[in-house]
């Protein structure tokens, strides 16, 4: 039908600059009054009314969850389904240290500036709010309840310490291990304790153990939770949580083995008996690399030069994750700050309502909204991502739906924090 997508593109470019005054109110208000996964009340709601403002058909609280939305821009013409998704929840203590503000505010601009160039396309954009990023799994529970089913394609972009199209993520569980043993006193009746403060030490020897033979990639970190309660009594109860962590998710259930040979033999080595829990965690991100090229082309224009991600690249995990391991998805970057200063930190938080975070709202927005003109415009595009995503489902490097849902059921529950 013939879209010229340059000149749908610079219309992108004008819409986002005079949206630049409301895209960064949003940001501020939204880093000034930082809300925790599933509470993000204010922010959704303005999220919502702003896009409903645009022009966007919006449907609060999907999923079943009170503060998801989904917005809807319909081109006017049958064709496929774009998801642009915006995080909005805080860190407990430090607000937006993960800059999730300006992901919600480059997405919102991103719906805005497409309604607003006034373009006729093939297809629907939809702005998909997705709550708790930060230990909920919001987009795992929208996955399962179906808010992505008719959804072609979906991208994001996440503040950082470069631009990067590429960059995937983590594959990720959380293990909480208790150890029982038997108070006694610890000076006067030893002999008769069994001390399962000693288990829990001897599961993070064990670990240690094998870091050597673990690959590069392995991240098994853990914490003590509950270490006794007084010195002159052996510590009848023990505790300590775990999360495990590497790039793909088969070479993550041996890690999380290997963490259970250490803890039995901690219980085994002490007498005490183990008790063991795991936690879902985030599956890993397999970029899709035509989006990736796509985004990398129009990020570029915007002169932010793309970064290839470091053989050893520091990284978190995250429900983006999951969304890429059962359709065509990216989690793009936005340096926001220098490689020396990491998320979830005092000083990312203040670099996420600074001028560079500012910055990144405005040509986030723009990037988005080209990358969803490109894919929209030229049809071959998506089909190529598709048959990507069919090539790395062949060869094992995403789930597919149906396996990825199946894993709802291997692991307890969703909630394993990036
Ligand atoms: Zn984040």
């Amino acid at each position: 039908m013939g879209i010229d997508v340059e000149r749908w593109k610079a219309r992108i470019r004008t819409a986002v600059d005079e949206l630049r005054g409301t895209l960064l109110a949003t940001s501020h208000d939204i880093h000034a009054n930082p809300e925790l996964l599933f509470k993000e009340h204010r922010a959704s709601a303005r999220l919502a009314d702003e896009l409903e403002r645009g022009g966007l058909r919006v449907a609060r609280g999907v999923g079943g969850l009170a503060t998801a939305f989904r917005a809807e821009l319909d081109g006017g013409e049958p064709g496929p389904t774009l998801a642009i998704l915006a995080e909005y929840d805080a860190l407990p203590g430090i607000g937006h240290a993960c800059g999730h503000n300006i992901i919600a505010s480059s997405a919102l601009g991103a719906g805005l500036a497409l309604a607003r160039s006034g373009e006729r396309f093939p297809g629907r954009v939809v702005i998909i709010g997705t709550p708790a990023e930060e230990g909920g799994g919001g987009k795992i529970l929208l996955a399962q309840a179906g808010v992505f089913d008719d959804v072609d394609a979906a991208f994001m972009l996440h503040p950082s310490r470069s631009d990067m199209v590429r960059r995937s993520s983590l594959a990720s569980s959380r293990i909480e291990l208790v150890f029982h043993g038997k108070a006694s006193h610890a000076a006067g009746a030893p002999d008769l304790g069994i001390n399962a403060l000693e288990a829990v030490i001897q599961t993070f020897v064990g670990v240690n153990a094998r870091r050597l033979q673990m690959r590069a990639d392995a991240r098994v970190h853990g914490i003590i939770t509950h270490g006794g309660d007084a010195v002159n009594i052996i510590p009848a109860r023990a505790s300590a949580r775990f999360s495990v962590r590497a790039r793909d998710r088969a070479y993550q259930r041996r890690l999380v083995t290997m963490l259970r040979q250490a803890a039995e033999a901690g219980a085994t080595s002490t007498g005490a008996r183990l008790e063991w829990a795991e936690t879902r965690g985030y599956d890993n991100t397999v970029p899709n690399p035509t989006i990736a090229d796509v985004m990398a082309r129009d990020m570029t224009a915007l002169r932010r030069p793309v970064v290839e991600p470091a053989p050893n690249e520091r990284m978190g995990s995250t429900d983006m994750g999951d969304i890429s391991q059962i359709l065509p998805a990216i989690h793009a970057y936005f340096a926001i700050v220098p490689e020396s200063i990491a998320n979830h930190t005092v000083e990312f938080a203040v670099a996420a309502a600074s001028p560079a975070g500012d910055a990144a709202v405005v040509d986030g927005a723009a990037t988005l909204a080209m990358t969803a003109a490109d894919l929209l415009a030229e049809p071959a595009l998506l089909a190529r991502a598709k048959a990507e995503f069919a090539r790395q489902l062949a060869a094992g490097e995403v789930a597919g739906r149906r396996t990825w849902l199946a894993h709802g059921k291997e692991y307890a529950a969703v909630g394993v924090p990036e």
